[in-house]
This record gives structure tokens, C-alpha cells and sequence, in this order.
């Protein structure tokens, strides 16, 4: 029997498509690629925006297309917000909504699935299809999964829930385990709303203590949790990276009020001054241009609080409408021309402050983690995720190395060039 797991959206969602990967094959079931025929289809769809639900759509009629008889299991934001839609309609023959269901309903396959005759099933061949499973150095942890700040525009909180945290033992021996038998030097933690998570200063404290774990990252956090006591506790943390997103998007304070956002600007400019005493921090933030009622004036605003904070790199995205939010129903929804105009305007503005932002750190000294080399060059990014390209023919992916920032590579994916390392 042969199984194909498809990703889609965000670290989460990549989270647990891999624990579902691993479900699969303890299973005895050949992992292959979405590309290849299969038994079993399972795609883990996102609703974030509605050019997500296209795609989530797309790719499950494109599981069936490939093998007619197979058996098409959903799960992810899109299948829990359409569940009916795509049961009553045959669509899907499954949703689900976690992995144990998920283990449930392949145990049972294994029992009466009509498996698709393979013409290609000989050893060697199912060898080559076999997923290969590509090293990584960088481990996406998932800590909590939910969210209840119901922003007006995100459907998140209707297909996730509310908040529910990870046993903090289970994360250590998850990290422990990595870090000993797949030598992982750096993690990404990550969920819906890393900032519920209740014993989040506990959890990274501990994480610091592991010997073998070289650098802590947090996926994303809410400007709300920036107090002085968290500030002054992760400044202790000398493995946590000080690269910081923490989404602003809007710096007008009507639209962040009709966004439901649980900050006005001056909250918001307020806290990064406070953690801007984080030596060489880089801050990065998701921006929505395009919302219900934003104005020009709105929209100046919120490109003069950009440069105001000087983010160094900033995601763009325009307003897109989402079933069951209440923005849906908003008046004054803002046409795709404008949308787009403004979403160039905030695109060619992140690119400057990233080049700023890198000049300020010339001739600063920083360790990278080496993750990709092309022909004699070597990338990784620094502590503060300064993308780095150093010409070398003794460095190894995974290494870490010390490096001093000699000259910015201007022209776009914006890197910086090493001056010498040691
Ligand atoms: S914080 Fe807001 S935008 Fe983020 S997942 Fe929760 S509701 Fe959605």
C-alpha cells in the first residue's frame, strides 16, 4: 500500500504534516510523493487566504485524478471549515481533525483497502519511490495549536479552536530527541498564537539549558506579551536568536480597531522600543494593505509607522475576504487595483529598510548556521536572520561558523557577503 502526504500553509500545518509522514510509514505504508500514483491521498489544506482555498481545492482533485480509487483523507483549516461541503459532494472520503483520528482511519484501510495494482512494484523500484527524506538542520517544533483574539479578518480561531498548550516535557524530550539522533542545532518553535502559550519563559529557560541546542527561534509572536519582565527574561537566554516577527498590520488605529487588534500604535511603538535593547535584534511584521474602509490617509499612516518601528523586513498581504469573519460584512471594501498599488508601495519600502537595516550591521561579527552550499558557495542565515553568502571549500552544511559582514549583494534575494570568517 502506498500513501502521499501534501503540505500546505503554514510551519504548523508542516508540523504536523511530517508527524502524519511518520504515522504512515510506522504503519508499513510506502511514503511517496505527491507526484506518484497512491492508495491513500492525505492533504493538509490552509485557509488563511481564499487563493488557500483555491489551491487547497486544486490539490485535492488532483489526488483523486491521479488514481481514481484511492482514498482521499483531508485535514488542515480548509476540510475543518468545508467538512460538509466536501463529504456530501464526495470530494473527500475523510476529514480530519487530528493525527489519532487520522491513525485510526489508516489502521482501518489497512484492513480493507482494494490496493491499486501497482505495475511497478518491484523492490527496487518501490525503493526509488520511496520519500527521501531530506536532512534538515532546522526543527519546526509545534508548542500550542488555537487562538481566541478572533481578529475580524482571520478564520483561524473557527477551524483551529481555542488555545490548547504542549505538555512542556513532551517538547524537551521531542528537542532532546532531535538534537541527539538528528543532530539539529537550531529549532523553530511555532504555533497558532505562540503567545498564549502559558509557560513560555519555563519552556525556552529549559531549552536554553540543552547542551546540544545551539539556537532557539520563535516562529512569531503578539506585541502584547513584550513587558518588561519578558523582555529582561529572554535577554538571559543567550541561545534564543533576537530575530523577532511580531505582526503590526495596520499602523492606523481605526483599522486596527476595526481589525479587533489588541494594540493601538503608541502600545505597539512603545514595546519595540523596549525590545530594541536587545543587541542587534532584527524585527520583521506582516502588514494587510486593502482592508474595509482604509483610506489614503489610513494607508499613509500605516507607511509612515513602518518607517517610524524601521522593520527589517516586512510580508505583505492583501485583504482577502473570508467566509464566517466579520470583516466579510464590513462596508467600504477596498477594490484589487488599490490593493495591489498599495501592496508594491509597502513591498519596495521593505526592501530599502532591509538593505538599511544590513548596512548597520557591516563589519559586526555574527555566527551563521551553514544550511545550503551551490557549487563553491556556502548560505546560512545569522542569528538575526541576515541571509549570508560566504565562498568556501572547507565548510559543511550544519556547521556553525563565526562570521564579520563585509558587503550587501543588493540585487534581490538581499544577502550579505562575508568579509572573512574565523
Ligand atoms: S492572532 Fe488573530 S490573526 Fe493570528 S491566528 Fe489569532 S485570530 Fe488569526
Amino acid at each position: 500500500m502506498r500513501a502521499s502526504v501534501l503540505n500546505l500553509g503554514c510551519k504548523v500545518n508542516f508540523y504536523d504534516s511530517e508527524k502524519i509522514k511518520k504515522v504512515i510509514i510506522q504503519n508499513g505504508i510506502l511514503l511517496v510523493e505527491f507526484k506518484n500514483i497512491a492508495d491513500i491521498y492525505i492533504i493538509n489544506t490552509c485557509s488563511v487566504t481564499q487563493m488557500s482555498d483555491k489551491k487547497s481545492r486544486q490539490m485535492i482533485s488532483r489526488a483523486r485524478s491521479k488514481n481514481v480509487n484511492s482514498i482521499i483523507i483531508a485535514m488542515g483549516c480548509y476540510a475543518k471549515l468545508n467538512k460538509a461541503y466536501l463529504l456530501e459532494n464526495q470530494i473527500a472520503d475523510y476529514v480530519c481533525s487530528n493525527i489519532d483520528e487520522l491513525e485510526k482511519i489508516i489502521i482501518d484501510l489497512k484492513k480493507n483497502l482494494e490496493v491499486y495494482n501497482h505495475k511497478d512494484n518491484n523492490t527496487d523500484n518501490k525503493l526509488n519511490l520511496k520519500i527521501k527524506t531530506k536532512k534538515r538542520f532546522r526543527a519546526f517544533i509545534k508548542i500550542q495549536d488555537g487562538c481566541n483574539n478572533f481578529c475580524s479578518y482571520c478564520v483561524i480561531p473557527y477551524a483551529r479552536g481555542l488555545p490548547n498548550d504542549r505538555d512542556i516535557n513532551e517538547i524537551l524530550d521531542e528537542v532532546n530527541y532531535l538534537c541527539d539522533n538528528e543532530n539539529i542545532k537550531e529549532i523553530v518553535l511555532t504555533g497558532i498564537n505562540i503567545s498564549s502559550y502559558k509557560k513560555l519563559i519555563d519552556l525556552i529557560k529549559e531549552l536554553n539549558n540543552i547542551k546540544k541546542l545551539l539556537r532557539i527561534r520563535i516562529s512569531s509572536i503578539e506585541v502584547n506579551l513584550l513587558n518588561d519582565f519578558f523582555i529582561n527574561k529572554i535577554k538571559t537566554f543567550k541561545k534564543l536568536c533576537p530575530h523577532f516577527h511580531i505582526p503590526l498590520q495596520s499602523g492606523s488605529n481605526k483599522i486596527l480597531k476595526s481589525m479587533n487588534r489588541k494594540y493601538d500604535t503608541d502600545f505597539f511603538y512603545d514595546s519595540i522600543q523596549k525590545i530594541k535593547s536587545i543587541e542587534n535584534i532584527s524585527i520583521t511584521t506582516d502588514i494587510i494593505v486593502g482592508f474595509p474602509d482604509e483610506t489614503d490617509e489610513d494607508f499613509n499612516d500605516t507607511y509612515n509607522f513602518i518607517k517610524k518601528i524601521n522593520f527589517f523586513k516586512i510580508h505583505v498581504f492583501p485583504y482577502s475576504q473570508r467566509k464566517n469573519t466579520k470583516a466579510i460584512n464590513f462596508k467600504n471594501q477596498v477594490n484589487e487595483s488599490i490593493k495591489k498599488y498599495r501592496s508594491k508601495k509597502i513591498i519596495k519600502l521593505s526592501s530599502e529598510l532591509s538593505k538599511n537595516f544590513i548596512k548597520s550591521m557591516l563589519n559586526k561579527t555574527f555566527e551563521v548556521l551553514i544550511e545550503e552550499n551551490k557549487n563553491e558557495f556556502y548560505f546560512g542565515y545569522t542569528d538575526n536572520y541576515i541571509k549570508i553568502k560566504v565562498k568556501s571549500n572547507s565548510l559543511k552544511i550544519n556547521d556553525i561558523v563565526k562570521v564579520r559582514i563585509g558587503n550587501i549583494i543588493t540585487e534581490p534575494p538581499l544577502e550579505a557577503e562575508i568579509l572573512r570568517f574565523f
